[in-house]
């Protein structure tokens, strides 16, 4: 019976290589949740700075609302 016996001990080693890694790298492999940074883009009227997907854009410039979009750009 030398052939199941050696099977056995490669089973068992491989089984207990395994758990040896699992236990080894056994944190969850979530990388750390790198929230992108909003672009900030500067409202061209009033001069505060808002999220570039919520500001309005008009040409070159971006606006913190519809309001300060329609009064334009100061200067
Ligand atoms: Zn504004």
């Amino acid at each position: 019976m030398g052939i199941a016996r050696t099977l056995l001990i490669v089973v068992a080693i491989f089984v207990a290589l395994i758990i040896i890694k699992r236990l080894l790298t056994g944190r969850p492999q979530t990388p750390p949740a790198q929230a992108q940074a909003p672009k900030l883009v500067q409202c061209a009227h009033c001069g505060v700075h808002v999220n570039e997907q919520q500001a309005l854009r008009s040409g070159d410039h971006y606006y913190c609302s519809a309001d300060h979009q329609q009064r334009g750009k100061t200067n």
